[in-house]
């Protein structure tokens, strides 16, 4: 099984490039969904969550509050350093254990887990190669502001509240271009992915000599 990343700031389209890399044959694990999972109705960490953020973060249907907790710790790094200290444990958790089942699946699987805050999270994960959907800012405010009806003050403030382009440049073994126009970026994709593959296919015979 070979893992690679796919990280990329807000609106930089890494749903897109995921997309694409499941029609190729990728296993796609999402982070964002196991961050869900996490703090699922009754869990452990939402009842952690409520303790520590406060019980009205629980709506009447047991789920919680998302958008109320993500106002609570916009801009206050304790309090998001204690939500992270009770939430990433448990996403760890999960995703070892995604990573367990697809790998006692099928083996030779490629799989592309979708991190999101990669840069921000330090999650420490062994990568095969991190990918990174690349796209100026200002490219990615307009998508935020027209594809999601965001305000141009919320989308610079989320964007903002990441890490840096260049951060996560730094980290970039795979640079995918998603300023250009979108069948070009998927031109890449494929490429990266026909690369990534053929090594795939290699690599038992360059461990075995
Ligand atoms: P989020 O972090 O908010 O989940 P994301 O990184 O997953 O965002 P997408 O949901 O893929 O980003 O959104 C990117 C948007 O930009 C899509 O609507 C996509 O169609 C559009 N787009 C335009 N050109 C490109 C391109 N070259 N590559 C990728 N996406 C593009």
């Amino acid at each position: 099984m070979v893992t690679i990343a796919l990280t990329g700031g807000i609106g930089s389209g890494k749903t897109t490039i995921a997309k694409r890399l499941a029609e190729l044959g990728g296993v796609i694990l999402d982070a964002d969904v196991f961050a869900r999972e996490a703090v699922a109705v009754g869990s452990p960490a939402l009842r952690q969550i409520s303790a520590r953020f406060g019980e009205d973060l629980i709506q009447a249907d047991g789920t919680l509050d998302r958008q109320a907790l993500g106002a609570l710790v916009f801009g206050d790094d304790e309090a998001r350093s204690a939500l992270n200290d009770i939430v990433h444990p448990e996403v760890r958790r999960i995703t070892g254990e995604r990573l367990e089942e697809v790998l006692a699946e099928d083996p030779t699987a490629l799989v592309v887990h979708v991190i999101p805050l990669l840069v921000e999270s330090k999650s420490n994960y062994d990568y095969e190669e991190i990918w990174v959907a690349d796209a100026p800012a200002s490219v990615r405010e307009e998508r935020l502001v027209e594809g999601r009806g965001m305000s141009l003050a919320e989308a610079r403030a989320r964007i903002a509240s990441q890490a840096s382009d260049e951060e996560r440049r730094r980290i970039a073994d795979v640079l995918i271009d998603t300023s250009a126009p979108l069948d070009e970026t998927l031109e890449q994709v494929d490429a990266e992915w026909r690369r990534l593959a053929g090594a795939a296919l290699r690599a038992p015979e360059t461990q075995t000599y």
